[in-house]
């Protein structure tokens, strides 16, 4: 038998964003625990916006789990907060209102602010560095500085290990800020691995002093870009069966629930979705062909392939939680009648 550190880790009651929080226990297994031998576990709520009443426990049920790099026989345990009796999902608990769909594709593009002494990464203590420009993609100390790229291929690496899909890293448009795509399939995955992901960051830079500034606006009102999590999606129907007629349907219903939209795609928006730094307006909703200014980007492969694929929504703020995003994506997609169900 081997002692397993198990991290139960969970979303708290904050608003309008949940924080990751995380507690070990340690258990012994014959080998690497799967998700049946995980039990469920309890915590505090008063102490983190959940509590109900008198009664202060709340009930933590594992749904995922991913080995841990960063420890030996470390455990990461991914939960749903539910209420005493372990069957009844918590109100702070969105992933419960995701649709079941093992169809359904996610692919999302998080974008964060290394943060370091109140300031973005490589800032200077007063002023600004050089204008946006050469930091995209870039490459050298004066474009990434000296701590950036360690980080981030730390945190590939921790991902990798964990089992997570993480597809990619580029440095981003303002000087301190990167990105990084996690793609998964079924209506849960690629969100329980992004929620995952966002905590080995978090926990990662612990060490070197750096926190995470996920604000969608963090350097407000100027020319410095502010951060999305741009939200690819498709289920089988938009993949296999498609056509114009229900793409033009599905925008029709996207622009019908606009405000149910901006409501779950992160607090701030209207800073961000000014219209400016391929942004569209956040209280005006529009699509187009390769167009990184519309709300919904419609990949050029899409139309070439008879209006079939996927759809970038890139409206959802890097503060955004992706279990709200793609609730409430899948809710929208599902007010849509198919052919087969309207020919019923
Ligand atoms: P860009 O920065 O040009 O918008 P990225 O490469 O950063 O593009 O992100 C594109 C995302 O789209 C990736 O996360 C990818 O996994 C996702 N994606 C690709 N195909 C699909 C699909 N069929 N359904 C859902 N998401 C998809
Ligand atoms: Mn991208
Ligand atoms: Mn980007
Ligand atoms: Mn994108």
């Amino acid at each position: 038998m081997t002692k397993y550190k198990l991290e139960y880790i969970w979303l708290d009651g904050y608003t309008p964003v949940p924080n990751l929080r995380g507690k070990t226990q340690i258990k012994e297994y014959a080998s690497f625990p799967s998700l049946e031998e995980l039990p469920l576990w309890g915590f505090d709520g008063s102490s983190t916006m959940q509590a109900e009443g008198h009664s202060s426990d709340c009930v933590l049920k594992p749904v995922a789990v991913y080995p841990d790099g960063a420890r030996t026989n470390g455990v990461l345990v991914m939960c749903e907060v539910m209420m005493p009796d372990g069957v009844t999902p918590h109100a702070s608990n969105k992933r419960a209102t995701i649709l079941d769909d093992p169809g359904a594709w996610f692919g999302f593009e998080q974008e964060y602010f290394f943060y370091k002494n109140s300031r973005p990464l490589g800032f200077p203590d007063y002023g600004y560095p050089p204008p946006q420009g050469p930091y995209y993609t870039g490459v050298g100390f004066a474009n990434v500085g000296d701590v950036a790229r360690e980080i981030v291929e730390k945190h590939l690496d921790l991902c990798l290990y964990a089992g997570i899909n993480h597809e990619g890293i580029n440095a981003e448009v303002a000087k301190g800020q990167w990105e990084f795509q996690i793609f998964g399939k079924g209506s849960r995955k690629a969100a329980d691995e992004m929620w995952m992901a966002r905590y080995l960051m978090l926990r990662l830079t612990e060490k070197y002093g750096i926190d995470i500034e996920f604000h969608c606006k963090p350097l407000g009102d100027t020319d410095w870009n502010g951060s999305g999590m741009h939200a690819n999606f498709s289920t089988a129907y938009m993949r296999e069966v498609g056509g114009k007629e229900y793409f033009e349907a599905l925008m029709k219903e996207f622009e019908k629930n606009l405000h149910d939209h901006i409501a779950v795609y992160g607090p701030d928006n209207d800073k961000r979705l000014t219209g400016k730094h391929e942004t569209a307006p956040w209280n005006k909703f529009s699509y187009g062909v390769a167009d990184r200014g519309a709300s919904i980007r419609v990949p050029h492969s899409f139309i070439k392939n008879g209006y079939k694929g996927y759809l970038e929504d890139r409206r959802p703020n890097s503060q955004g939680d992706p279990y709200q995003i793609a609730s409430q994506i899948l809710k929208t997609i599902s007010a849509v009648p198919t052919a087969a169900a309207k020919a019923a």
